[in-house]
């Protein structure tokens, strides 16, 4: 016996054979819609055969009130590619009849690509060039196609038709320059109206598409003096308005005509109706209704009709030109769509299916192009040769034993990582990663050691002047006890911007003498008139502050130094390979012993009293206090004014706290107020620092106890985690007060996984499954390529590309052969762009 869907298919192809007059079945095509239905959903082998039939049954319904014939084709196309998708045994049958039933007429020049047959299946949509060449070309003159050779991607957009040089500059303000960005450029989001419904199906809030007739259409004006159409739509099914405040729709719409309505179903005077719905002529091609329609970002001038139309034609005629630079070997292995297709698919996906395949075919160029970057750096860099820093245990152990603690068992392992690198004959790049408070100083001081052992010069950068003069001071401690060989006592200095001229004048002399050993500093150490005697040792502390570009300035300074990177930002590793492939990575997972866990809370804005009251006794015992604000300067007038730094600073300190000596710290302040204030707060002279994030990295007052973050749903976890990294770092038990009203279920899960764990990398995987799409992981802060497509999520396709390029490399590691030169141009491209961005 026939499945339900071949009996479908062929009473449809008999329709088609008869023009189209509603007699392939007795009864008409409703009819015949809700007996199918019913039974096609009590058989269905799969969710997907339900919810096609769903549609299938109600695109039937609306058939007869169709009046032309081309409609009536779509219709019965639109079911024939639906099927396809879901009910594969039909395939034979629409094969045979494929020309008769599924070519254009003549009528329908403009044949919607939803309607070929091609769009379903992946494999026939790889051979979408002969069938597209049997179609007129989709910009009426036919211009593209003539006029601009193959390689026209890569000319200017006004080479496009209905493109002149205004549209063209509003095009370039979204990046948009030639034919290829156009492509380039991806719909940041989807309208899918791809769900077709009769009337008397709709419910309110549904996302759908109704294919109706035009009954009635009047214009009026409301008490606002605002012009409103409203149209009676019918179907077989029922009765509805569709309401718009656009004069110029009622133009549009004729009586007795069918279009289709994509939109969502809202209510109108109590009646659902379709508020502004998209329409188009059922009889035309759709490109704003019954479809996945792509959304653009946009800019004042271009509408996104006009875009859409735009990219509608400019894939068809130029996707399939673009040349493929991944390797066809690297596609078939993971399943990647064509380029052709997946332009095709992420401009106009057929159905989500192929949409996610196209954005994931994205996302892999992405991050191969990446990964080829980096691990193309890490070759280069191991390929020139280093100073070899060998070290003793003994000599290692002379410095340990000075200490007045010992390492923990990860700092240990940590270091004999370190120490095989500096013995080796190419320069260490190292990532140290370790949480707050995980003692990471001291390993970077052991290989400062080492360098003392060789007489060799030590850098050592950090993002603030603070830090900087922290890290300073804890060398100064650390190294005190010891002098060099010759009896010379070991010579620190601290470089930063703030220094004299004159004292600086004289710091770099002697640094380009070899007299001073180590120097400390900011950003200034990179500056043009450093120079370094025999800089031996680079240590980066909080890696993430600073750019690709600013590690590379730094390590130009030696003679290919080593290098230890360091951050307290955790990343789960598989993003830390992709993002830092080029750098080995140690992990300091162990927190020095007798740390107390920062008791944390979160509690209600109700509860803020209580707060004030536990911050009174705290201070009054002596310790010290952070307040957090999401924001510097109050917003707009009702605006909570519990989230501006500034204005509950002048609240606490005259109402609440009028006799403790509270301090204020935000980004608007110069560096040295804020300094100032951070001084005055190490010092201990202020008791509450009122601050915004600004106060967020290595910052380290053992006496502060209690951290209060307000509005803490507005911080992300990575964020509150080094929050609560400021206190708990001396001896006094620590507080974390979190006050927040979450008006999300993902803001309270955060709250909550910050109540329940203190461990950094659990709380960034935790991060990562929350995080919706956006800025890969700040990557763009760091100075590394731009990625407009990868989201933290797709750490699958992470991998892919990882391994993929491991294996590209071992095979051809400076991309010589032919059949990698493209990819070796894009490769270079991709990074050349990308450095506009750090
Ligand atoms: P971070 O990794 O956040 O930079 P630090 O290097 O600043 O951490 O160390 C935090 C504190 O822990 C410092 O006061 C440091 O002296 C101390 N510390 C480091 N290692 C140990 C250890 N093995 N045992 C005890 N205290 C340690
Ligand atoms: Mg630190």
């Amino acid at each position: 016996m026939d499945s339900l869907f071949v009996r479908l298919v062929k009473m449809l192809l008999l329709e088609q054979k008869q023009g189209y007059q509603n007699r392939a079945v007795i009864g008409g095509l409703d009819k015949f819609a809700s007996e199918w239905e019913v039974e096609a959903i009590a058989k269905a082998r799969n969710s997907q055969q339900a919810s096609a039939a769903r549609d299938i049954a109600s695109l039937l319904t609306g058939y007869p009130t169709v009046a032309q014939t081309e409609g009536r084709q779509r219709i019965v196309r639109r079911i024939l590619e639906n099927v396809r998708g879901v009910a594969p045994e039909v395939t034979p049958i629409l094969e045979e009849e494929m020309p008769s039933a599924l070519l254009p007429t003549p009528k329908l020049a403009h044949g919607a690509i939803t309607a070929q047959p091609q769009a379903k299946s992946v494999r026939a949509m790889g051979e979408q060039p002969a069938h597209t060449a049997q179609r007129r070309p989709a910009v009426p003159s036919g211009l593209q196609e003539k006029s601009l050779p193959s390689d026209g991607f890569r000319a200017d957009v006004t080479a496009l038709p209905g493109v002149g040089p205004a549209k063209a500059a509003l095009l370039a303000k979204l990046g948009v320059r030639s034919v290829a960005d156009l492509l380039d450029l991806f719909p940041h989001r989807y309208e899918d109206y791809s769900t077709f419904k009769p009337i008397y199906k709709l419910q309110y809030g549904d996302e759908v598409s109704i294919i109706a007739n035009v009954w009635k259409v009047s214009s009026r004006v409301t008490r606002g003096s605002r012009k409103l159409v409203v149209a009676t739509l019918s179907d077989a099914s029922g009765k509805m308005e569709a309401v718009w405040f656009n004069p110029y729709v009622a133009k549009q719409l004729k009586r007795g005509q069918a279009y289709v309505f994509s939109g969502k179903v809202s209510a109108f005077l109590d009646r659902l109706s379709l508020q502004n719905p998209q329409v188009e002529r059922l009889d035309r091609e759709l490109a704003n209704t019954g479809r996945i329609v792509p959304v653009y970002p946009l800019t004042e001038g271009l509408s996104l009709k006009w875009l859409r139309h735009l990219t509608r034609n400019s894939v068809q005629s130029w996707a399939k030109h673009i040349p493929d630079y991944i390797p066809e070997a690297i596609l078939d292995r993971y399943h990647l769509l064509p380029l052709p297709i997946a332009y095709r698919q992420i401009h106009w996906p057929d159905n989500n299916d192929l949409l996610q395949a196209a954005r994931r075919r994205f996302v892999f160029n992405e991050l191969f192009l990446l990964q080829i970057g980096v691990l193309r750096q890490r070759q280069a860099w191991r390929q020139l040769p280093g100073v070899p820093l060998a070290i003793s245990q003994e000599q290692i152990d002379v410095f340990l034993g000075h200490l007045p603690f010992h390492l923990t068992g990860a700092q240990q392992r940590v270091l004999q990582e370190i120490l095989v690198d500096l013995r080796g004959s190419s320069a260490m790049s190292r990532l140290l990663q370790g949480d707050v408070g995980s003692g990471k100083t001291i390993v970077a001081a052991a290989c400062i050691w080492a360098a003392l052992q060789h007489r060799k010069q030590s850098a050592f950068m950090a993002p603030t002047e603070i830090l900087a003069e922290q890290h300073f001071r804890s060398l100064q401690q650390l190294f005190r006890h010891f002098r060099h060989r010759d009896g010379r006592p070991i010579q620190l200095v601290l470089l930063t911007g703030s220094l004299p001229a004159a004292e600086k004048a004289a710091v770099l002399e002697q640094l380009a003498r070899g007299d001073i050993d180590i120097v400390v500093g900011t950003h200034a150490l990179i500056q043009e008139g450093v120079a370094f005697h025999d800089l031996a040792l680079i240590v980066i502390d909080e890696q993430h502050r600073f750019g690709v570009k600013q590690r590379a300035a730094l390590r130009g300074k030696g003679n290919n130094p080593h290098l230890l990177v360091m951050s307290a930002t955790p990343i789960p590793r598989t993003l830390a390979l992709t993002v830092y492939g080029d750098l080995d990575i140690s992990v300091l997972d162990e927190l020095p012993p007798g740390r107390q866990p920062i008791q944390t809370k979160w509690l209600r804005p109700v509860d803020r009293e209580r707060v004030y009251s536990f911050i009174r006794h705290r201070v009054e015992e002596g310790r010290q206090v952070f307040i957090i604000y999401p924001q510097i300067e109050p917003g707009k007038a009702g605006e909570e004014e519990m989230r501006s730094a500034v204005a509950a600073y002048n609240r606490l300190q005259n109402e609440i706290f009028p006799h403790f000596h509270l301090g204020l710290l935000h980004g608007k302040l110069s560096s040295a107020e804020k300094d100032q204030v951070m001084r005055a707060f190490t010092s201990g002279e202020i008791n509450v620092l009122v601050s915004t994030s600004v106060v967020e990295v290595g910052i380290d007052v053992p006496n502060a106890s209690v951290m209060v973050v307000e509005s803490a749903d507005r911080f992300g976890l990575a964020q509150l985690h080094q929050f609560r990294g400021r206190v708990g770092r001396g001896k006094y038990k620590s507080y974390c007060i979190l006050i927040a009203d979450p008006d999300s279920d993902s803001g309270a899960e955060r709250l909550q996984a910050m109540e329940n764990t203190q461990d950094g990398f659990i709380l960034a995987e935790k991060d990562l499954s929350l995080r919706g799409p956006g800025d890969f992981l700040g990557v763009r802060q760091s100075g590394m390529p731009f990625l407009k497509m990868a989201r933290l999520s797709d750490t699958q396709t992470l991998t892919e590309a990882r391994e993929a390029t491991e294996n590209l490399l071992t095979a051809d590691g400076d991309l010589q052969l032919p059949e990698h030169q493209a990819l070796a141009e894009r490769v270079q491209l991709f990074w050349q762009e990308s450095s506009e961005f750090s």
